[in-house]
């Protein structure tokens, strides 16, 4: 069994190193999917940490850019989500995530988004602690409520000054005037290229006013070390963790499960595809995760208020 990451250069070379090494190096029998096993040790669990990925958002119908139908106009995320890309076309750049933001004014968190902000707000109350790290950049659990997130890759709703490195939330509809009515997905769409002091440059510094980007990770930039350092720390000190919506195998959760399976704690993937057996994970529920996961994290009958 290897392990893939998939699109992401990994400059931290122990992380590294654990991507390297798989660990079903000797065969584990297959997870278990029994429902009340997970739950007796969900009762107990005080420091829960939820990876979560792609598959809670594209439940909530939100656009992933990913596989053969991941498509902008002609081009794939992944050759306009890079800096180069950026520095060469700006305004195709902001189109895409001007695009990918209005998309989000009509999206809502499922069921998947809303059971992790419950339980987090449930369990909260009982001095347990629910921790998201997430690859989704679409603040979609934000909005279903969950308080202590940790975006890996960012978000559509923050920029950052290319001038000074200011991040600020962002929120407005559209982000500048120029690109109002644009970022069309269609392939004939045409460019609109719009000149780069129409683009967003409100940064909020005193004399600054440079141009903005938006506050995501792009292809071949490194994760924020202080999240990551944070993501860290929390995985670290988890007595269960969730896996859902992303395969195990692939990156971010391929970075992080395995460490804290290896410490021994059990960990829970809920995801629409099938998992290797040889991975030494504890549970694994197969199927849309808006359907598996609300049962999962529900009251237990210990709970007592
Ligand atoms: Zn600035």
């Amino acid at each position: 069994t290897r392990m893939i990451v998939l699109g992401v250069s990994c400059r931290r070379s122990h992380l590294c190193a654990i991507l390297r090494t798989p660990r079903g190096s000797h065969v584990m029998a297959r997870p278990s999917s029994d429902l009340s096993e997970f739950r007796k040790i969900f009762s107990g669990a005080k420091k829960i940490a939820i990876l979560t990925g792609a598959g809670v958002s594209a439940e909530s119908g939100v656009p992933t850019f990913r596989g053969p139908g991941g498509y902008w106009r002609k081009w794939q995320a992944q050759s306009l989500a890079t800096p180069e890309a950026f520095s060469r076309n700006p305004s195709r750049v902001w189109e895409f995530y001007h695009y990918r933001r209005e998309v989000m004014l009509t999206k809502q968190p499922n069921p998947a988004h809303l059971a992790i902000a419950e339980c987090e707000e449930r369990l909260g109350r009982r001095g347990r602690q629910v921790t998201v790290i997430t690859q989704n950049i679409d603040e979609l659990h934000r909005r279903a409520g969950s308080r202590s997130i940790l975006e890996l890759h960012g978000s559509l709703f923050r920029t950052r000054c290319l001038s000074c490195g200011h991040e600020a939330p962002n929120y407005q509809s559209p982000i500048c005037a120029a690109l109002q009515g644009k970022g069309a997905p269609d392939p004939d769409a045409e460019d609109a290229q719009i000149p780069e002091h129409q683009l967003p440059r409100r940064c909020e510094q005193p004399g600054c006013r440079g141009l903005l980007r938006p506050a995501v990770v792009w292809f071949g930039e490194a994760l924020d070390s202080e999240v990551l350092a944070h993501a860290e720390k929390v995985l670290d000190s988890c007595d269960l963790c969730l896996v859902v919506g992303t395969s195990s195998v692939v990156y971010p959760a391929a970075m992080f499960a395995p460490q804290v399976a290896s410490r021994g704690v059990p960990v829970a993937e809920f995801n629409m595809e099938d998992t290797p057996a040889t991975m030494r994970f504890r549970f694994h529920f197969h199927g849309p995760c808006g359907t598996t996961l609300p049962p999962a994290l529900a009251p237990h009958e210990t709970e007592t208020d």
